[in-house]
This record gives C-alpha cells, sequence and structure tokens, in this order.
C-alpha cells in the first residue's frame, strides 16, 4: 500500500537550524504517469517539483512559486509552481529524452538540463510577483537552488533532492530536504550539518524508497543530530486549470486565429502542466470568438 506523500518542518540542533523534509514519491509518479516521461526528464522534474514544494512552505494562503530551469540541454525547459497548499505541478518541454548514464550510475540531470538559468517567481497574496534569475551551477537542480538561495536571498542552506527510477520507469522514491542554520549559528553547527550530511551513505531518494515511514527516513537523516518536528503537512500532485481558464487562453488568441477553430468544426486544447485534454465544439468557439 502507497503512502501518502508528506511535508514536515522543524528546528534541530536546540533550534540553531531549521529543516524541512518530503517525500514526494507518489507526486514524481503521477507527474511520470501524465506526461509519459523518460527517468531522465522524470528525475529532472521531481527534483524541480519536490525543490518547488520545500520552497513553497513558507508561503501563506493563496501565495505561489514558479521555478523554470531554462537551460540549452535537450529537456529544452522544466517547469514547477509550488503553492502554500501543498500542491505542485509541472512539465518539462521535451518528455522523451533519454540520455546514458553517468559514470556514477545515476540519471545525468545536469546534461538534460544543460547550461543556463533558474528562475524564482513568488506570487504573493497582493498580487505581486517577485522575481530573481540566477545561472544555473550544474543543472543538477539541488546545487542550482541553493546557489539562488545564497546569492538573491542571503540565506545559506544544504538540500538533498533525488528521485529513484526503476528499471520499469516507475518512480520508486522521490524526496528532499532542506536544512537552514539561522542568522548567527555557531560554526561548530554547520560543521556538524555538513559532517552528518557527507556521511549519509545512500542519496535521498534511496532513503525514502527504504523508509517505511516519515520518522524513519527523518531519523535516517539526522543520525546523532537532535532535531524537533513542528508542522506535518499533506502535499500532492495538482493541477489548477479547467475548461473555464482555458476557454481565457482561446479568447486571447483573437478573432482570426478563433475563426479557424471554427472551420475546422473543432478545438482540443492540452494542459502543459497535468496533460488533460480539454474539447471545444463549434457552438462553444462561437461564444469565445463573440468573447474576443
Ligand atoms: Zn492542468
Amino acid at each position: 500500500m502507497q503512502q501518502q506523500d508528506e511535508l514536515w518542518i522543524g528546528t534541530m540542533l536546540e533550534g540553531n537550524a531549521r529543516w524541512v523534509l518530503v517525500k514526494s514519491t507518489e507526486i514524481v509518479e503521477e507527474a511520470r504517469s501524465r506526461h509519459g516521461m523518460s527517468p531522465v526528464a522524470t528525475a529532472a522534474l521531481g527534483r524541480l517539483m519536490t525543490g518547488a514544494l520545500i520552497l513553497a512552505s513558507s508561503l501563506k494562503g493563496d501565495e505561489s512559486i514558479t521555478l523554470r530551469l531554462l537551460g540549452d540541454g535537450p529537456l529544452d525547459g522544466v517547469v514547477a509552481v509550488g503553492n502554500a497548499q501543498g500542491e505542485v505541478r509541472g512539465y518539462v518541454r521535451e518528455p522523451l529524452v533519454d540520455l546514458p548514464l553517468k559514470a556514477s550510475g545515476k540519471l545525468d540531470v545536469g546534461t538534460a538540463v544543460g547550461r543556463g538559468e533558474l528562475t524564482v517567481s513568488r506570487s504573493l497574496q497582493n498580487g505581486e510577483v517577485y522575481s530573481g534569475m540566477v545561472p544555473l551551477v550544474s543543472g543538477e537542480i539541488a546545487e542550482d537552488l541553493v546557489h539562488y538561495l545564497l546569492s538573491s536571498e542571503q540565506i545559506p542552506s544544504a538540500m538533498l533532492l533525488g528521485v529513484l527510477v526503476e528499471k520499469d520507469y516507475h518512480v520508486a522514491g522521490a524526496g528532499g530536504f532542506l536544512i537552514q542554520p539561522l542568522p548567527g549559528a555557531p560554526e561548530e553547527i554547520i560543521q556538524a550539518i555538513e559532517d552528518q550530511l557527507g556521511q549519509l551513505g545512500a542519496g535521498i531518494s534511496e532513503l525514502t524508497a527504504q523508509s517505511a515511514a516519515m520518522e524513519e527516513l527523518l531519523s535516517h537523516l539526522m543520525g546523532p543530530l537532535s532535531y524537533h518536528v513542528l508542522e506535518q503537512r499533506s502535499v500532492g500532485f495538482k493541477c489548477t486549470c479547467s475548461k473555464e481558464r482555458l476557454k481565457g487562453t482561446l479568447v486571447s488568441l483573437g478573432k482570426k486565429e478563433i475563426a479557424d477553430l471554427i472551420s475546422d468544426g473543432k478545438a482540443e486544447i492540452v494542459c502543459h502542466f497535468c496533460n488533460e485534454r480539454f474539447q471545444f465544439n463549434v457552438e462553444e468557439l462561437q461564444e469565445i470568438w463573440e468573447q474576443a
């Protein structure tokens, strides 16, 4: 039986650092099956969606965060959107990209993403959008998000993101872990965190696949470090699309384009984020033409 995905938030080392842990196995598997993705595309999107959930966990109300990886690699762009409710969605432009494994036996996400930039946009409650952009460090995503947090928000962080894809392409484990020492944390605290993360024998995706519950995963990641759990939330794949919203997209095409669709007799729109298909018949298109 599959376990619901969860996101936990807490403190560690007597309040000298905060952490966020997420298990996203079901979310990444749903994204894989909706988009029909190859293993390397699944790993890239899965890591970015997991990172979006972590960064969205400090948002409130109807706020959301959009992460865009625009690299020159064959994936041709990866996008993930997370919100304060713990919902996430996303897509890669080229879901079928296949690349040889790295010498380490891992999926080559860095090459699939390529060189380029990471854009982070936060939509706040008042409707304002704040965006920041940094060049990609490696395209491996966790490193790129850490670089963004440090250079754009001056927050030093350590982050693990991982997706384990089985030979039959299904997702066996996916998760993410963020640690941020609080301002003024003594040097030995930072050293203790680095030592603990450095000695983990397996990646977070393997640890997630092996752990029966969040407690087990968390205690494995923390090792001897003291910690405290403050919040436990459920998280899931959820798209915000609807036929009504996509009507708006059609209206924005303009009268001429819509007239062409009417002469075709029907139109179909596919949502990028979830691959859901929406059909529009002639009567509906005529109504849209009048609104345009
Ligand atoms: Zn959708």
